[in-house]
Order: structure tokens, then C-alpha cells, then sequence
């Protein structure tokens, strides 16, 4: 088995990792680069099969539902199996009707925690990991009696850390090669740790207890672990998370009963449809999502008189809408994402509206991704005869901090 990184030995996004093995070929993830502007300009990785026709490829597999590891597939021959988590494939589905220039892929097989999949030499062992993606997966892949073991992008300080304990009281044995994520390096020092979701909701308990009107949460709907921490919170802190369809649908799409959504048992919970995405639904001919939020919504006339017991799930654009309402006295704004975005675009638009009209804003927010400490200890538990940077704009500081570091360049052939 051999493999190459087409992008990630250098950089966070774009991660493409083709493998090959009995003239057989698999790629692991087909992300969009961070530096990308738009789909249409951004070129495809160099590998046979994407956009002609190669019977050698086999499949891509995608770790998970974030965009820096599948934003390519729109631009792939859709002869190409692909191949995912079933919760990621509703997820991409649920946001294609809300997200500009989304689409919906179609999984051919999905990923299942330590199920192996075999597609041609291939042996493909998923196991669920902890990450801000939801139904995120790091893969163990075994051809011709070797193993190569992928973190995909993973954390051990979340909703389900649980599981990064579990993978390093069971790991992945004798693996030639791993590839491991190092997002945080270089973002946090190597002794440093990041809060925890739990230590994010005492935050938030807290935050809206001191919040006179309305609590208005600036997150991504598909950071599942995260909505949860918000809506743990505000039941906790007496108030209803207000969440409009988007949020809504993904939040059906897990599959998963255990997460809040608009559905029967759910209290604290109530659905607001903006203007601006009640024109959309029209237009897009899906109006009748909204008959499944029966007994959950909440208009725009209610927003002013609830909003000291309300917490709402929010983006910039939603502005418009409190202020009609004549929701917004008192009210405070708090980022929980990453702070990078609040450097240009719509988040530095909604810092300074705020600024200006008076508003509290502040940023309550962790990582997606594992400390340095714990990324040693997965390093420690897996112990790979040698262990190869991805997904990292620090590669530098890996033969410091990991044992059996080998440091490639993008598109350079490995034999394992
Ligand atoms: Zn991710
Ligand atoms: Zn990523």
C-alpha cells in the first residue's frame, strides 16, 4: 500500500489523501482549502478518476460533514462512490436547502462505529470520534497486511469525549502509519487545554442569568454539541431556545431523538421563521417544512414580550427581524464560534452593529479540535511506527511533541 497527501501536509482545509494498493485507489476526504473563494475556481487534486473516468478509484470516503473535507465532491464525476456517516449524508442533505451554493451528496455506503467496510483491497474500520462536526469519524485502513490509521479532525473536551477515551484505552494496534490532525498547534501552547462543552454551559447559565432581554447565540446549527450546551443551559437559566428552520432541520437530521429539536417531549424549544427565510422557503417551494414545527413556533408580535425569557440561535440577518419586533432592549450578543470570523464579512458587520447601537457582545466559545496534550496521548496510545502531519498550519513543532515524526510534502508518494 502506498499514499499520498495531496493537500494538508502545510495547511488546515482541502484535506485530500489518496491511497493505492493492488492497483486499486481510495481518496480520504476531498475538502474545500480555507484560501478557496469559490467552487468554480477551485481546481480538483491531481488524482485519475475525479473528473474523467478510472475504474481504479474505488470511493471517497469523508470523515465528516465539515467543508474542508468534502467541498470538492460537487465538482466530482458523480459516477464515484462515496462513502460517509448516514447522520453526515441528512445533515448535507437538511442544509442544501438553506446554505448558499450547498447541494446534497448521496452516500453509497456509510460509516459505522468499528464497522469494518471493505471496498476492493481495502479494509475500512471507522470509529466515532468526538469533534464539532457531528458524526465525525477517524478510520483505521488495513490493505495488503498493513495499517494506516487517520484522526480525521477530533477532540477530546466535548459532548462525547467519552469516546477519545475509549479509543485510547482501545487503540488501533500495530498501525505503520498514522496521519494525525494538529489544528491546534500554534493556537494553543503545548500545556494549555481547552474548555470543555460542560464548562461552556456553566458559562452560558451564567451569561443569561445577567442578560435583561434576549440572548442571542451567534453559532453554527450544524456544531450539534454546541446547540446542546446552548439549549442545556437556557433551560437552566428558566428561558426557550428560539431556533428557526435551518437550524430546525439539521437538528431532525441527526436521527437522533436524544437531541433537542421540534418534535413531541421537547419543552424550552420554540421555532421563529425570519422574513428573509420565509420568502426563501417559498420561493424554494418547501413551505410545508414548517407544518412539522406545529405547537413550537413563536411570531414575530410574541418576540418583544418573551425576550427576557428567550434565548434565540442567531445570525446578523435575523437583526432586522428583533427590530421590527421591538425585541431588542437590553439584549446581548454572544459569538460562539470561531473568533477568526469576526476579522471581515458578516461577522465584523454584526461586532460593529453592535458596537454602535449599544449592544453587549462578547465571544464564549471552545475548540473543535484536540489540545497538544491530547493529541500526545493519542500519539502515546496508537504509538504508529510513523506518524505523518495533516491538517496543521505548525508541522514544525510535531518531531518535538511526537515520537517517529516523518514530515512529507503535498503529493509526494509514501510506501508504507
Ligand atoms: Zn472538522
Ligand atoms: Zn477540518
Amino acid at each position: 500500500m502506498r499514499l499520498r497527501i495531496h493537500r494538508g501536509t502545510r495547511e488546515i482545509g482541502g484535506t485530500c489523501i489518496e491511497l493505492e494498493s493492488e492497483g486499486a485507489r481510495i481518496l480520504l476526504d476531498l475538502g474545500l482549502p480555507l484560501t478557496a473563494s469559490d467552487l468554480a475556481s477551485t481546481p480538483l487534486p491531481n488524482v485519475d478518476g475525479l473528473s474523467t473516468v478510472s475504474a481504479s478509484l474505488l470511493g471517497i470516503v469523508l470523515s465528516h460533514g465539515h467543508r474542508d473535507h468534502w467541498g470538492l465532491v460537487p465538482k466530482v464525476n458523480p459516477a464515484v462512490p462515496l462513502i460517509m456517516g448516514k447522520a453526515t449524508e441528512s445533515i448535507i442533505r437538511a442544509a442544501a436547502d438553506f446554505v448558499p451554493d450547498a447541494v446534497a451528496l448521496n452516500a453509497r455506503h456509510y460509516l459505522e462505529h468499528r464497522k469494518p467496510i471493505q471496498i476492493g483491497p481495502f479494509t475500512v474500520t471507522p470509529r466515532l470520534v468526538d469533534h464539532s462536526g457531528f458524526d465525525a469519524y477517524a478510520m483505521e485502513i488495513t490493505s495488503g497486511g498493513k495499517r494506516v490509521f487517520y484522526s480525521g479532525d477530533l477532540r477530546a473536551h466535548g459532548r462525547k469525549r467519552k469516546l477519545f477515551g475509549a479509543l485510547i484505552s482501545d487503540p488501533p494496534r500495530n498501525i505503520d502509519l498514522m496521519l494525525m490532525e494538529g489544528s491546534s498547534l500554534g493556537r494553543l501552547s503545548d500545556d494549555e487545554t481547552f474548555p470543555s462543552e460542560e464548562d461552556l454551559e456553566e458559562t452560558f447559565v451564567t451569561r443569561f442569568e445577567q442578560t435583561e432581554g434576549i440572548a442571542l447565540v451567534a453559532c453554527s446549527a450544524q456544531n450539534i454539541d454546541r446547540v446542546v450546551t446552548i439549549y442545556r443551559a437556557a433551560k437552566r437559566a428558566g428561558r426557550s431556545l428560539i431556533i428557526d428552520a435551518y437550524a430546525a432541520e439539521v437538528l431532525k437530521a441527526t436521527g437522533r431523538d436524544s437531541i433537542p429539536q421540534p418534535a413531541p417531549g421537547w419543552s424550552n424549544l420554540a421555532v421563529y421563521i425570519p422574513q428573509r427565510q420565509r420568502v426563501q422557503l417559498k420561493m424554494k417551494g418547501i413551505a410545508a417544512l414548517v407544518d412539522g414545527y406545529r405547537g413550537f413556533r413563536i411570531w414575530s408580535e410574541q418576540l418583544a414580550e418573551r425576550a427576557s425569557r428567550s434565548v434565540m440561535l442567531f445570525r446578523g440577518w435575523m437583526m432586522k427581524d428583533l427590530d421590527r419586533a421591538n425585541a431588542l432592549a437590553g439584549a446581548r450578543v454572544i459569538w460562539s464560534q470561531w473568533e477568526g470570523y469576526l476579522t471581515e464579512g458578516a461577522g465584523a458587520t454584526l461586532k460593529s452593529e453592535c458596537m454602535d447601537r449599544g449592544i453587549a457582545f462578547e465571544s464564549i466559545h471552545t475548540s473543535g479540535h484536540a489540545s497538544p496534550a491530547d493529541l500526545k496521548r493519542l500519539a502515546e496510545a496508537i504509538a504508529p511506527n510513523r506518524l505523518i502531519p495533516i491538517h496543521t498550519f505548525e508541522r514544525e513543532r510535531f518531531p518535538s511533541l511526537f515520537k517517529n515524526v516523518s514530515l512529507i510534502d503535498d503529493g509526494e508518494w509514501i510506501e508504507i
